[in-house]
């Protein structure tokens, strides 16, 4: 029996199980267990819209995973022992495995400065989001919103676009959309503007108080709300499970994707540190569920006795929603280095939605059509 516990269901883990469920369908030597913390599938590329009030559908992993012969777990992991091969579950429960599938994702880093903890909210969870989206309902005044990489860009666009009596200010140290081409540069920084985001670039978020946030130099902006979207932070479970991480907690991969020191565990998604030739793999959807793809087809070789290949992928698009109304695409060299073109506007919203949405229809056909579960851009000459 082949034993396959794959911990985190998210848009990597959905993809690692969905396509080793197909690649082992009707075997009877292969045992896949599935644990997550919720049997809700949480779409994290709309949390910022649950943060802002908007209704998101209602995904369920069990009714996704009926038939396919996969046992699903809802609860917490609470451990890995590495010797026994064990995974333990909410502290009750003891799952044995051959192979470990490690996928829990990350989260913002909420103890990078003091004061987040305490007064900050998060996109962290669905239920973050909602904490925050109920807070916002009744709120009159200023929401800051920590941190301008993509994820404060989505977000501080998105309450702006819902919340207009709110003053929203997106404080951070680079540039909104630092890394997309001039263009479609600008035209995000167009659009924030019409949305009355002040943007705050260069600054360097030092504190969070009830009433404000503190930036290096000692100013405060005043703040009635502040959401925290900076820094990455990973469970620690797979540091104290004793496998070798990167200098963020992430599991340190060999080219197929196995953890360099307990090479019967894979990782994939934001908890592995992936490197392709360009160098390492920033956490994004976009290369978290090739990771699961690859590693589905992985396991299914480990299984027929075949060796596991190396994984390769490159960066295609930087897909960014500005509201419900505009967003704007940036197309990507392999390398996630931007392309001359771009798209903006309602094209851009169009094919947002269709990327945000893609996912789970996705997961459910792969069950059927396992093939399509190996389907990414390889990265051509940037990643031979
Ligand atoms: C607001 C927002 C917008 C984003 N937009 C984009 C985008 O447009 N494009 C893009 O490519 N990326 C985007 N991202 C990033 C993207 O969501 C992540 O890269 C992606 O979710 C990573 O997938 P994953 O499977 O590794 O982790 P996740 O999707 O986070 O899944 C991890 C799963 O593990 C579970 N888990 C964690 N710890 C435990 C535990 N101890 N026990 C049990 N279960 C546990 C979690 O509940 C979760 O279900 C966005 C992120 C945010 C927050």
């Amino acid at each position: 029996m082949n034993k396959i516990v794959i911990v985190g269901a998210g848009y990597a883990g959905m993809m690692a199980a969905v396509g080793l469920a197909g690649r082992t369908k009707g075997r009877d030597d292969v045992r896949i267990t599935v644990v997550n913390a919720t049997d809700r599938f949480t779409e994290r590329l709309r949390l910022h819209q649950v943060a802002s009030g908007e209704e998101v559908a209602d995904l369920r992993i069990p009714e996704l995973l009926a038939g396919t012969g996969v046992e699903f777990v809802a609860g917490w992991v609470t451990g890995v022992d590495a010797a026994a091969r064990t995974v333990r579950v909410d502290d009750e429960r003891v799952l044995e495995y051959d192979r470990l599938v490690y996928a829990l994702g990350a989260v913002a880093d909420t103890a990078a400065v003091p004061g987040v903890e305490d007064h900050a909210h998060t996109l962290n969870s669905a239920h973050d989001a909602e904490v925050l989206a109920r807070r916002l309902a009744g709120l009159k005044g200023t929401v800051v919103v920590c941190g301008s990489g993509l994820t404060g860009v989505e977000a501080a666009a998105e309450i702006a676009g819902q919340h207009p009596h709110l003053d929203v200010v997106l404080a951070g140290r680079q540039e909104p959309g630092a890394d997309l081409g001039p263009r479609a540069k600008a035209y995000l920084r167009a659009a924030l503007d019409r949305l009355g985001v002040a943007v705050r670039a260069g600054v360097e978020v030092v504190k969070v108080l009830p009433d404000s946030v503190e930036v290096a130099g000692g100013e405060g902006i005043a703040a009635d709300a502040v959401l925290w979207t900076s820094g990455v932070r990973v469970s620690p479970l797979a540091a104290v499970a004793g496998f070798e991480v990167d200098d963020r907690g992430r599991v340190v991969t060999d080219p197929a994707l196995r953890s360099v020191s307990h090479p019967e565990v894979y990782a994939i998604g934001d908890a592995a540190a992936v490197r392709q030739g360009f160098g390492p793999l920033h956490g994004t959807c976009q290369s978290g569920m090739p990771t699961g793809g690859h590693v589905a087809a992985s396991l299914a070789r480990e299984v027929r006795g075949a060796r596991p290949k190396p994984f390769r992928f490159g960066y295609y698009h930087t897909p960014i929603s500005l509201g419900r109304d505009d967003a704007v695409v940036q197309f990507t060299k392999p390398d996630g280095s931007p392309r001359p073109f771009f798209l903006s506007g309602r094209r851009a919203v169009w094919y947002k939605e269709a990327v945000t949405s893609a996912p789970w229809p996705t997961f459910g056909r792969i069950v059927r059509l396992p093939a399509l579960g190996s389907v990414w851009p390889r990265g051509g000459r940037h990643t031979r």
